[in-house]
């Protein structure tokens, strides 16, 4: 069956009070609308994912979810309410790529698992209508004023969740049918159209996010369930002795300590030979490029820079993904000077920089028994390895 999820993006986010929509806003990392897409993306049952956002958002929306790697295959522009923007998404697919069933989601549910994404397309192959829901637990009161009155009865009651599963020629027409006539939600649209609507079993993990406290619950949600990868970056650099940037021949700069010794190092920065290894192996493990693409020695800005800014930069854009640095391994390969009696300055230093517990740093040094150019003494060589935890890319 070719079957297409259409998001609902296009609401403003009144009960959210914020000026951001709510499916704009970050959450572990990415936007809650990317999250959404990527709940989608990476169900194998779903051919296509279209948005539908407010008029206006499409390109701006666009350049968001390719910038959080989840990028939707169409962008529809939806009307004034939520109702209006599903019959627009509806009617765009009706005109482009007619699909056999659609799915339809709201953008503020960001962590659908693919399990009940699985329930809702196995139960279209027998019902024209499908709604993921869960039953009523709590005890249900009427109140007034604060005052608490009547129980509700909530035998037989059930919350409607989505994905929201149709074939898409019977909610098609569903949609031009009541276009005027008012519904919260399309299995209700399906319904008054004579649709038998199947329930099947919806996840406390789908809740949609409506007040600003919520956000903070789906990252709870996300954290605790989220797919989480380890990725893993190498880094290498080498720096000649001789003058260092600013002339001097005092000292060398390694892992952010000065260390006296009775050369410098060449270098367009001030050659920290070891935060250069290290930052490389950072932006490694997430495919991120190298420190001379994002630091080009040709800009002079850059000259006699203190590389703690390039390793910080680094851990800055982990962070920005929504994950943490869990490791840096560093061995520095030189016969002089001797690097044991600054290890422990150099691991507080790098922690700081990373802003790591020192117990993530790991500094070592070694030397190449008078072999190569390490040997030599003519200078100084940096291996490093980091390991990277990141929100798997759904
Ligand atoms: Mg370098």
């Amino acid at each position: 069956m070719f079957i297409t999820a259409l998001i609902v993006a296009a609401g403003s986010g009144a009960r959210f009070g914020s000026e951001t929509p709510k499916q704009y806003h970050t959450l572990a990392g990415r936007s809650v609308l990317a999250h959404a897409v990527g709940c989608f993306r990476a169900a194998p049952s779903i051919a296509r994912v279209v948005i539908v956002v407010r008029p206006g958002d499409a390109a701006p929306c666009r350049e968001l979810l390719e910038r959080d790697g989840a990028p939707a295959d169409a962008y529809v522009d939806g009307g004034e309410t939520r109702q209006a923007s599903v019959h627009a998404g509806l009617e765009a697919l009706a005109a482009d790529a007619p699909p056999e069933a659609v799915l339809i989601h709201d953008a503020a549910r960001p962590n659908t698992p693919p399990e009940l994404i699985a329930r809702v397309v196995d139960a279209l192959s027998a019902a024209e209508a499908v709604c993921p829901a869960l039953p009523v637990v709590d005890t249900l009161r009427s109140a007034e004023g604060g005052v608490a009155g009547d129980l509700v009865p909530r035998d037989g009651l059930w919350r409607a969740q989505t994905p929201q599963g149709f074939r898409f020629p019977a909610i098609l027409a569903a949609h031009r049918a009541q276009a005027t006539i008012p519904a919260t939600d399309d299995a209700e649209i399906a319904r008054r159209a004579g649709l038998g609507v199947r329930l099947v079993e919806g996840s406390r993990w789908n809740e949609k996010i409506t007040a600003p406290g919520d956000l903070e619950a789906s990252a709870r949600i996300l954290e605790a369930t989220a797919m989480r990868e380890i990725r893993t970056g190498l880094g290498y650099d080498v720096h000649k002795f001789g003058p260092n940037a600013d002339g001097s021949t005092d000292h060398v700069m390694l892992c952010g300590v000065r260390i006296p010794h009775d050369d410098g190092l060449v270098g367009h920065s001030d050659a920290d030979v070891g935060l250069h290894a290290l930052t490389d192996a950072v932006l490694g493990a997430f495919a991120g490029g190298d420190i001379g693409r994002h630091f080009p020695p040709s800009d002079p800005q850059w000259r006699g820079a203190t590389s703690d800014r390039f390793l910080r930069f680094a851990a800055e854009r982990v962070s920005a993904r929504g994950g943490a640095i869990t490791h840096l391994d560093l061995v520095l390969i030189c016969e002089r000077p001797k690097i044991s009696p600054h290890a422990d300055a150099m691991r507080a230093r790098v922690a700081e920089i990373a802003s790591l517990s020192e117990d993530r740093v790991s500094i070592k040094a070694t030397t190449s028994e008078g072999l190569g150019f390490t040997g030599r003494r003519e200078g100084i060589a940096a291996q490093a390895i980091a390991t990277l935890s990141l929100p798997a890319q759904r």
